[in-house]
């Protein structure tokens, strides 16, 4: 990466300028040059399709696409590239564990355990799944702090549990799961885990193999590669045993009207022509990521988060919501202002918050509030963005008394 500066990586990222104060990482993380860039020449002088052309451009196309996938394995610790599935996104990578393992292990009185804290995505589709095939949800609490009450899970926990999904860090409250003890407690009866990496994956190392979880998954554009990409790993016996979710061209072994075979994983879940330029993107990202260290990542945005916390905690009548210790994340509350007019009050000082239920409804109604507003960082957020928000709440108090 290039750097103005020690430590100053906005120069990298042509989408932030020098006077918008960009507090919506959570959500989509913007994107530095070099992502931009390669996804410029794959869809420009290397453009080809992948794994069918005899012809060198296609050839080389198939290497960065395969090149994407290892790169993925090796940001995850898998044990090998054939445990990566490239995805569209999370939701789609939780939708095909739900579609394809979900379909086969889960039937009537089996049980899937969630918390309070999920997105959207690691809800819907297992409400879905729980309704085709009769099966229970429980949902756990939170402690006090807003962490996953695990000692809950422990407690409430049966061998009727087929699956445990949680989020290994909350998009709303940036709360970190202690993933290894969820891990241990979902095997102990025979559960498997699948962790939401979505909010993690950009800002904790994450090594499958030492969390000891079933599934992992996460979206590209959330660690500051492109939408429309993203991954599931899970180890290579569980994807070899799981039924084809998707039918299409690529994932097959040899079609005819008296049976298809299919294709090994991770081909098997890659239905169609994939997403080539976004997966070269992704590793893109991926190199970007690991080039400045996963570590240095969380140590800067904690250094930002907790200068923010600081200066929020100082302002009367701003509501923090969320563990001390949260990951990139900070949901707050000003006053009984709704965080729709919070966040309109921001923008016109050009500062980019978002406000909403942040695809949490049920996390909403636990906290009690309609909605949050949510200040989130990336690598490249700082001092000044924090001053900008600052001053914005202070605008807001002025506004409405
Ligand atoms: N899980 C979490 C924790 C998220 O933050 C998000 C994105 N807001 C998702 C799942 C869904 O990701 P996507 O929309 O990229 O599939």
């Amino acid at each position: 990466p290039s750097r103005r500066r020690e430590g100053d990586y906005r120069a990298d990222f042509p989408g932030l300028g020098d006077s918008w104060h960009y507090l919506d990482t959570a959500a989509t993380a913007q994107k530095p040059q070099v992502v931009l860039d390669a996804i410029a020449r794959a869809y420009g002088p290397d453009y080809a399709t992948v794994h069918r052309g005899v012809y060198e451009r296609s050839a080389n196309m198939t290497l960065a696409y395969e090149a994407s996938r290892r790169r993925v394995a090796g940001l995850l610790n898998a044990a090998s590239e054939n445990e990566i599935v490239l995805t569209s996104g999370a939701t789609d990578s939780i939708n095909l564990v739900a579609e394809s393992w979900g379909n086969a292990n889960l039937g009537a009185g089996d049980r899937i355990m969630l918390s309070q804290l999920e997105h959207h995505s690691n809800i819907v589709p297992w409400q879905l799944l729980a309704e085709r095939v009769g099966a229970q949800i429980d949902v756990a609490p939170l402690t006090a702090d807003g962490q996953i009450d695990l000692d809950w899970i422990e407690e409430n926990i049966t061998e009727q549990h087929k699956l445990v999904a949680l989020a290994h860090v909350s998009n709303v409250l940036g709360s970190l799961l202690d993933a290894k003890r969820a891990a241990t407690i979902a095997h102990d009866v025979g559960a498997k885990l699948l962790l939401d990496g979505c909010q993690a994956a950009p800002r904790v190392p994450v090594d499958v193999q030492d969390l000891g979880c079933d599934f992992y998954v996460f979206s590209g554009h959330k660690i500051y590669g492109p939408t429309g990409i993203g991954a599931l790993w899970a180890p290579y016996e569980t994807l070899d045993a799981m039924p084809p979710w998707k039918g299409g061209g690529s994932m097959i072994d040899r079609v005819s009207f008296d049976g298809t075979t299919f294709a090994p994983p991770p081909g098997k879940f890659e239905a169609g022509t994939p997403h080539i330029a976004g997966a070269v993107g992704l590793d893109a990202a991926i190199q970007y990521v690991e080039a400045i260290g996963l570590d240095t990542i969380s140590a800067h945005e904690n250094a930002t988060l907790a200068q923010a916390r600081e200066a929020l905690s100082g302002i009367n009548s701003v509501r923090v919501f969320g563990p001390d210790q949260s990951m990139g994340i900070l949901s707050f509350a000003v006053g009984d202002v709704h965080p729709h007019d919070v966040a309109t009050i921001l923008d016109e000082g050009g500062v980019a918050i978002r406000a909403g239920h942040h695809c949490a409804q049920p996390l909403m109604d636990y906290l009690g509030v309609p909605a949050t507003a949510r200040a989130s960082f990336g690598i490249y957020s700082d001092e000044r963005d924090v001053a900008a928000l600052v001053d914005g709440i202070e605008r807001v108090r002025k506004i409405f008394g």
